[in-house]
């Protein structure tokens, strides 16, 4: 078996219906993985591409404005991969956010991604002489960087980049890799507004090495990449694919 198969291996994506969350789900279906399509929109376009391409894959309802809502979705189910893709943005002046945007964001994109990561754990860490398991969280290079009239989303994500390595700590030696991936500009509906904008879309691309957008399938690439054996010894990274973006 090769050290980038996924064969054998069922993964749950949260968010699968669509960018970037569909592609890392017919990403780990191309490397051998089962496919749990998890939203609160139907996935059966996401399910409907795996399958014509000979893999395997089903959707489940999973709503994370409720942020305990995937509670009970791990046990007894045999997923060993979680990725944790959901997210939100909300933009606004930081003179003007509201409480309401803040709450919503912070819910889905961190505290939503804690309690699904704490679920998968605790049913991988039950299992006596199981053979452990895969976190991957989707980041943003809000991680790392300031960006502008997005306040709530640039907390989040530096959360999500301080609990990807808090929970490496606790789990790397239970047999439990978590890590995080930061994707650049990928031309999703998340970017759609900075994409209508041609005076951000020229000051954006003229940052990036690459001179591209990146696409969905950049990142589900490097997911199945860290979902597979070969990602073994890599706990708490916050790997940037960004086109070059962060090297600037
Ligand atoms: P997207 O097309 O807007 O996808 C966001 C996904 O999250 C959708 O599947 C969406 O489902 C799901 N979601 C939102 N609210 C949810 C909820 N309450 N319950 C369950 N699922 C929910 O954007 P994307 O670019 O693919 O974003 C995927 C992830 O990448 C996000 O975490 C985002 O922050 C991150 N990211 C994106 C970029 C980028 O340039 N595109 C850059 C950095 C990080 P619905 O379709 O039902 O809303």
């Amino acid at each position: 078996m090769s050290w980038w198969s996924l064969s054998g291996h069922r993964a749950l994506v949260t968010g699968a219906n669509t960018g970037i969350g569909q592609a890392i789900a017919i990403s780990l279906a191309q490397a051998g993985a089962e496919v749990i399509c998890a939203g609160r929109s139907t996935s059966a376009e996401t399910v409907q591409k795996i399958r014509d391409a000979g893999g395997t894959a089903r959707e489940i309802h999973l709503d994370l404005a409720d942020p305990m809502a995937a509670r009970d979705v791990f046990s007894g189910a045999g997923i060993d991969i979680l990725v944790n893709n959901a997210g939100i943005i909300r933009r606004a002046d930081s003179l003007d956010y509201t409480e309401a945007d803040w709450d919503a964001v912070m819910d889905i994109n961190t505290k939503a991604l804690f309690f699904t990561a704490q679920a998968f754990a605790r049913e991988i860490l039950a299992q006596e002489g199981g053979r452990g398991g895969k976190i991957i969280n989707i980041a943003s290079l809000l991680a790392f960087q300031g960006g502008i009239r997005v306040p709530a989303y640039t907390a989040s994500k530096h959360a999500v980049a301080g609990l990807t390595k808090l929970l490496a700590n606790e789990w790397a030696s239970r047999g439990i890799n978590v890590n995080a991936i930061a994707p650049g500009y990928i031309a999703t509906n998340n970017t759609q507004a900075l994409r209508e904008d041609p005076e951000r879309t020229r000051q954006i691309l003229e940052r990036i090495p690459a001179a591209r957008w990146g696409r969905p399938e950049d990142i589900g690439a490097t997911a199945a990449f860290l979902a597979s054996e070969g990602a073994a010894y890599i706990h708490g990274a916050v790997i940037s694919v960004d086109g070059g973006w962060m090297a600037r």
